[in-house]
This record gives C-alpha cells, sequence and structure tokens, in this order.
C-alpha cells in the first residue's frame, strides 16, 4: 500500500508574509484529510515562518534544492542538515527547472539524494522528458537514464519519492494524458525494479507533475502506477491546493 502524496512546489514565489497568508488558508482545508501525505516546498527565507505555521498540522515542509556537502566553504549553498534545522522532512531534488537553468546532472541528483536522505530527509527526486525528447522516441532513454544514474547506489529506498515531470507540461498548461502518464510511471517503476529489485519498485510513491489542476487530478490518481502529484502553479492559492489534496473527497 503506497501512501498518496500531494506536494506543492512554490517556486520562486512568496514573501514571508504572502507564505503565511497561503498556509493559513490552506490548514483549514486539509486538517482533516487523512490517508494522503501533504507536502509544501516554499522557498528557503521562509521555511522558518513556515514551519512554526504548519507545527501540529498535517502539512509537511519540504525545500526546493540542497546542496550535497554538510557545511564549509560553498557560498550561497544549503545543507540537508540545515533544512532539516529549518523544519523539513523533504527536499526537491533535480527538478528540470534547475537542470534546464542552474547546471543540475545526473551526478548531482545521485550526490544530493544520497546527502539528504543521509540527514534524514526524504528526498523527492525529479525526472522528465523534454518535448523534442519524447518526439525524438528517446523519451524511454532519457527516464531510464534518469532514474538509474540519479539513484545510483542508494541503499534504501524507504526516503524516496520520484516525480515524473515531463518537461513539456510543467507550466504550460499542458498535462499529460491519464494514459500518457500511466506509461510513463508504469515503465519507471519497471526501471527501479529491473535496476534496483522487486521491493523498492512496489513500495516507492511515483508523482506526476506538469499542470495538475483540481480538475484533472482525480483523472491522474485513479491511475496504478500514480502515487501523487507534485503541483506548482495550482498550489499557490490555498483553495486550488486544498482542492487537490482533497481529490479522493
Ligand atoms: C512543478 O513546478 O513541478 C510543476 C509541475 O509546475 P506546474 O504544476 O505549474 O506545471
Amino acid at each position: 500500500m503506497r501512501t498518496p502524496v500531494i506536494a506543492g512546489n512554490w517556486k520562486l514565489f512568496k514573501t514571508a508574509d504572502e507564505a503565511a497568508t497561503l498556509v493559513s488558508g490552506l490548514i483549514p482545508l486539509v486538517k482533516d484529510t487523512t490517508g494522503v501525505e501533504i507536502v509544501i516546498a516554499p522557498v528557503f527565507t521562509v521555511l522558518d515562518r513556515v514551519s512554526k505555521l504548519t507545527a501540529g498540522t498535517p502539512v509537511k515542509l519540504s525545500a526546493q534544492d540542497c546542496f550535497w556537502e554538510e557545511e564549509g566553504a560553498f557560498t550561497g549553498e544549503i545543507s540537508p542538515k540545515m533544512l532539516r534545522d529549518a523544519g523539513c522532512s523533504h527536499v526537491i531534488i533535480g527538478h528540470s527547472e534547475r537542470r534546464q537553468y542552474f547546471g543540475e546532472t545526473d551526478e548531482t541528483v545521485n550526490k544530493k539524494t544520497k546527502a539528504a536522505i543521509a540527514a534524514g530527509l526524504t528526498a523527492i527526486v525529479c525526472v522528465g522528458e523534454t518535448l523534442k525528447e519524447r518526439e525524438d522516441g528517446i523519451m524511454n532513454d532519457v527516464l531510464k537514464r534518469q532514474v538509474t544514474k540519479g539513484l545510483e547506489g542508494l541503499s534504501s529506498f524507504q526516503a524516496i519519492i520520484v516525480a515524473y515531470e515531463p518537461v513539456w507540461a510543467i507550466g504550460t498548461g499542458k498535462t499529460a494524458s491519464d494514459e500518457q502518464a500511466q506509461d510513463a510511471h508504469k515503465y519507471i517503476r519497471q526501471v527501479i525494479k529491473e535496476t534496483f529489485g522487486s521491493a523498492p519498485a512496489e513500495s516507492t510513491r511515483i508523482l506526476y507533475g506538469g499542470s495538475v489542476k483540481p480538475e484533472n487530478v482525480k483523472g491522474l490518481m485513479t491511475q496504478p502506477d500514480i502515487d501523487g502529484a507534485l503541483v506548482g502553479g495550482a498550489s499557490l492559492k490555498a483553495d486550488s491546493f486544498g482542492a487537490i489534496v482533497n481529490f479522493g473527497k
């Protein structure tokens, strides 16, 4: 049994006051939700403020990235240990925007993932093909490379969540159809099975991300290999994120 996860990626949005307003609006909408793991990922600067508001609620806190070293002369970076200290239980790693704009590679994803789980965080590891890669027929090769390299050498998958986010569906309003998403998730689960074994393949939650909204979440969530959603734009409003979290009601 894989507990569904609905995670909100706030990206580069929300000052501390705006974040507090959003969280205060969200908590009453989700406080009675059971059977769903709820995660929000604000910017680093508001983690501390938000963690005080989410304490004692079902809402868990994630960062959007981390570095792999614990501390040292690494100006501008933040470590998994510091994220734990700020109240995080989760961290997003390898988001396509980081791969596209900030030089993230499968190797850095792997280092960050190992460091995150060593520090006691759950890593939400993102994979996904671009439109060109899909059209060129190399989507499965890309997904296989990202999954096998990104998760290489892990001794446990307990604190791993994979997010399948087709790059062409992120922030574009174009959602993968339920069938397209299910096919990719099934393939990713198969790759995990072939590479890491049946137990991690069965237990690892695989989230879909790419223009998830209250209107399309139900169809996605009925697919057998879709275990939740990583939500960008629609996580920035309490009512839409609340409705997505409550997809089963
Ligand atoms: C994301 O940021 O991970 C994402 C899926 O964004 P959106 O829901 O806006 O497409």
